[in-house]
């Protein structure tokens, strides 16, 4: 049988420390097929570059540098060779540290810029601790010349017509020498900045690189065996699933399983490429496989959480009569890159989701500026501390009698905004975030367990 090519991407917990990192270069080692490898940064690290750059006082920002110095040292000391790659490792750590000390105004384009160097520092440990465990040249590569995007930094769009392109031209002779080690979330737009991909976005890197390479298969490995029924760390009674559909999958992963980042299945889909999702911890456990089509196609598959939710209402007082209402609104919130989840309307007002946590989504959360230009022509009230739930499975919006025993078992709750019909994929419901938990068990063990 001719070779498989398999793309395999591993993620920040898999990252965590050397012996994490062992973990994986045993499952690559096992493995000749996997040739391209694509790391995130190790865990904690993007959450704590998203608190530097958050941070307006220096003294914070090189105390949150030196946590990350120290954390990567650590790292650096236990492989066999660590003189390798030293000098690299502590030039990079110097450049962190004295972008942390100036103080900078954070333009998005220097946020992206620093987020970078979590994937770059772990790439080029893991691409030396590779080549020591397998005994094979393991080649570090620098993404941001193959992931070409537009200039959206923080949320760049894939050019994925310029990355197949480089992809050949770039990768391919390399792949003939060796594997590649090469880091997710980050690419370049046309004048070389540095963009990021969105929070989690290194599954969609794989995703990128698996297109562009022409991969058979693309592996997910991370922290838990497989996408469960739901978060396994919410509701330990949750299900591995086998088999799971790219719509289904897609589906959960917007709202809110951060198991694999919304995005991942879009290349998948379009080459027909099939993922695995596994743990770097337990490989020998069965995962999860996403094809196009899946064999079973339960009404109730999986149920998803999505904290840190926000409700934004806004009512016209004209809006019966006048045209453009809905229009202005969302120029409003476009103008300041506010990205809207969920709407619904009546003829008086409208609501909307927001997500409101800058660690889960990266995204610019609502402020008063944008509030002052929304009330100039609506009222608008907000409410905040709630979450997303969301039923995922298939034919949701075309099973009679499904609302009637979902909402039954919530009767105590009360529950802030329906969506149902707009996907047959999914029935989602905002609650408060104290009872979400609670309602996540009762519906998983009425719908999926029983
Ligand atoms: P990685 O760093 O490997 O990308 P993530 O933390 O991004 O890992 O994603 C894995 C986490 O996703 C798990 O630890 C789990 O808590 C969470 N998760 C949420 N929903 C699900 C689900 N349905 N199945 C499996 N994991 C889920
Ligand atoms: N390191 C990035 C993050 O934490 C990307 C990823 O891990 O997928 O969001
Ligand atoms: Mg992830």
């Amino acid at each position: 049988m001719p070779d498989l090519r398999k793309v395999a991407k591993f993620g920040g917990t898999s990252m965590a420390d050397s012996a994490a990192m062992r973990r994986c270069a045993s499952i690559i080692k096992a493995d000749p097929d996997k040739k391209i490898i694509v790391v995130s940064a190790t865990a904690g690290t993007t959450n704590l570059l998203t608190d530097l750059i958050a941070a307006d006082d220096a003294d914070t920002r090189i105390e949150i540098a030196k946590t990350i110095r120290e954390k990567h040292l650590k790292i650096l000391k236990d492989l066999a060779q660590p003189e390798k790659i030293e000098d690299i490792i502590i030039s990079l750590l110097d450049e962190l540290e004295i972008i942390a000390a100036r103080t900078q105004i954070m333009t998005m384009m220097l946020k992206d810029e620093i987020l970078s160097f979590g994937e770059r520092l772990s790439s080029i440990i893991f691409s030396r601790l590779l080549s020591e465990e397998s005994g094979e040249p393991a080649i570090w590569f620098d993404a941001r010349t193959v992931i070409i995007t537009d200039n959206s930094f923080g949320n760049a769009e894939p050019d994925v017509k310029a990355i197949s392109v480089k992809i050949t031209k770039l990768v391919e002779p390399l792949l003939l020498k060796g594997r590649i080690v090469t880091q997710g979330f980050i690419g370049s737009e046309k004048n070389g900045a540095t963009t990021t991909l969105g929070r989690g976005g290194s599954d969609y890197s794989a995703a990128l690189f698996a297109e562009g390479s022409d991969a058979d298969v693309l592996e997910i490995w991370t922290d838990v065996t497989a996408i469960y029924t739901t978060d396994p760390r919410i509701v330990p009674n949750a299900r591995p699933i086998t088999e799971i559909s790219f719509d289904e999958a897609a589906e959960l992963s917007v709202f809110g399983a951060k198991v694999l980042h919304p995005a991942t299945v879009v290349p998948a889909i379009r080459k027909n490429i099939r993922v695995y999702v596994g743990s770097s911890m337990e490989p020998d456990k069965p995962g999860t496989w996403i094809v196009k089509e899946s064999r079973d196609k339960p009404v109730i598959r999986a149920i998803s959480l999505r904290k840190d939710q926000t409700l934004l209402t806004v009512h016209s007082l004209d809006m019966l009569h006048r045209h453009g209402f809905l229009a202005r609104l969302f120029q409003v919130l476009s103008d300041h890159k506010i990205s809207v989840d969920l709407v619904t309307t009546s003829e008086v007002s409208v609501a909307l989701t927001l997500d409101s946590d800058i660690h889960a989504s990266g995204k610019q959360k609502i402020n008063d500026e944008i509030l002052a230009e929304l009330r100039e022509f609506a009222e608008v009230e907000i409410e905040s501390h709630l979450s997303l739930i969301a039923l995922v499975g298939n034919n949701l919006d075309a099973t009679a009698g499904l609302s009637g025993p979902v909402f039954g078992a919530l009767e105590n709750v009360n529950i802030r905004m329906i969506c149902h019909g707009a996907s047959s994929h999914n029935l989602c419901f905002l609650v408060s975030e104290n009872k979400a938990t609670d309602v996540i068990r009762v519906l998983h063990d009425k719908f999926i367990i029983s």
